[in-house]
């Protein structure tokens, strides 16, 4: 971006067209504000490329590069310049790089040099590696998960960024990072412990010589070195105070460690409890096959355990089986079926269930989110249907979706509000929309890629030790068993 006199929508003519501009001011997205901010403040704003893959493995070398090569092109076309405005996740990995974002602001410092301020907002499953921290000039972290703050983090950031770069503030980075994994249900913003560290984040930001401060929950499944808790605090010149500031909410987040072990119920517990309330929906939340995380979705362990005890009135969101989609829409609304659905993708994660139903309704599954997460960005879960087994609606898609708001439902002609019990495949961003709706909700514990068995996995670059996994080695084991 770049200072300048010209009238506020100038920018406009260099390369991003009025539609472009119109999707993303009207999605409130983490876009959205970075146009309003440099607009406001007569600044103008240079696009290069934007990209966003599913949440899957490590992202392919071609796919990363063909991104990069456009960042880094664009970046070289529109020299001069004052600042650089980037929208990065934080926790990515490519089949090369481990950190993703470090190696970004690595090449991107190679083409515009150690002087100009690169700064970017991040999410709250960051992970935050040494390379970020040396070639980022400082973040905005998400303050909330679910994700309902991109937008006042991009217009943070972006806010900053315009102050550094017209010399009314130095900001300066650190952080610290207490040598913890989370599970992410265990991340949740609105309940403790997550609730105290935030809480105590935004205290330190009223001090005058604070900037801004970043928990970042980090994203433990990626097999990286470090894929757990990062403090960031940004001082306006106070480097000491920063650091100081960081380890102080370090601590306290180590202090919280035991009550950040996740605590979840198994599957057979879950049903006795849910059967037992005299109303719904309660919500079972299926978070190990939660695909904002990775998992391909179609997990079927805990749906057999409710067929199996005989639940009625009930509704699975959702359960990506493009094959059974398929065979619902040939059979067409109405028809009986007979067919196996999900268990097709992870052992780990349930067989396929063999299961007779009738096909309730068939849907483009396109819609457009009303609740406080993506509002105004269009959906597409691709062709869906509506399979009812035994008084169960199970939603059926060809892609991976995760339910983070009602028009979902809606959209189907179903009202999530008159099940007795909503199975939920996500893990937090469903309470945006859901928990305003939810008798009760039981976070179910089951096998699976974004469950929490976290000593359960593979890892191999993950430095150790490291709590909760190493509670020996770390001198705390009584503590755990106490
Ligand atoms: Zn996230």
């Amino acid at each position: 971006m770049s200072q300048t006199h010209s009238s506020t929508n100038s920018y406009l003519a260099r390369g991003s067209s009025g539609r472009t501009r119109s999707i993303f001011t009207e999605a409130k997205g983490p876009i959205s504000p970075m146009i309003e901010v440099c607009e406001r403040e007569n600044v103008e704003l240079i696009p290069t490329v934007y990209g966003s893959p599913d949440s899957k493995g490590r992202v392919l070398n071609e796919s990363y590069y063909s991104m990069l090569v456009k960042i880094l092109e664009g970046l070289e076309k529109a020299k001069p310049y004052d600042g650089v405005l980037l929208l990065l996740h934080g926790g990515g990995a490519t089949e090369d790089e481990d950190d993703l974002e470090g190696h970004v602001l690595e090449q991107v410092r190679k083409v515009v040099g150690d002087k100009i301020p690169v700064v970017t907002p991040l999410d709250m499953h960051a992970n935050i590696g040494p390379k970020m921290m040396r070639y980022g000039s400082f973040f905005c972290g998400y303050d909330t998960y679910p994700h309902v703050d991109g937008y006042d983090r991009s217009a943070e950031v972006t806010q900053l960024l315009i102050d550094t770069i017209r010399g009314k503030i130095k900001p300066v980075i650190t952080y610290a990072q207490p040598n913890m994994i989370i599970t992410p249900v265990m991340q949740k913003t609105g309940y403790y412990p997550m609730k105290t560290l935030i809480e105590k984040a935004h205290e330190i930001e009223k001090e005058p010589e604070i900037l801004s401060v970043t928990v970042s929950a980090g994203y433990p499944y990626a097999d990286m070195p470090y894929p757990g808790v990062t403090m960031i605090v940004v001082a306006d010149g106070d480097k000491e105070l920063a650091q100081r500031r960081a380890d102080e909410l370090s601590k306290l987040c180590w202090d919280l460690r035991l009550d950040f072990l996740a605590r979840v119920v198994p599957m057979n517990r879950a049903l006795d409890i849910a059967l037992a309330e005299p109303s719904g929906p309660v919500i079972l939340t299926d978070q190990a096959d939660n695909p904002g995380g990775g998992p391909p979705q179609d997990g079927t362990i805990a749906l057999k355990s409710m067929l199996d005890r005989g639940v009625k009135n009930a509704c699975v969101a959702v359960m990506r089986d493009p094959e059974a989609v398929e065979k619902a829409i040939q059979a067409g609304v109405g028809a009986t079926v007979t067919m196996s659905i999900g268990g097709k993708t992870e052992p780990w994660n349930g067989a396929p269930l063999e299961v007779t139903g009738y096909v309730k309704r068939i849907s483009d599954g396109k819609y457009m989110p009303k609740g406080p997460m993506s509002r105004g960005v269009p959906r597409e879960m691709g062709k869906t249907v509506v399979l009812n087994v035994r008084d169960i609606d199970i939603i059926l898609t060809e892609r991976s979706q995760q339910p983070t708001d009602l028009a979902l439902y809606s959209s189907l002609g179903i009202d999530p509000t008159g099940y007795k019990i909503l199975l939920i495949k996500s893990c937090v961003h469903y309470r945006a929309a859901h928990e305003p709706i939810a008798k009760r909700i039981i976070e179910i514990d089951l096998p699976g890629w974004h469950g929490t068995r976290l000593a359960a996995f593979p890892w191999t670059k993950l430095k150790r030790p490291v709590f909760p996994l190493d509670a020996e080695a770390l001198g705390i084991s009584e503590l755990m068993t106490s």
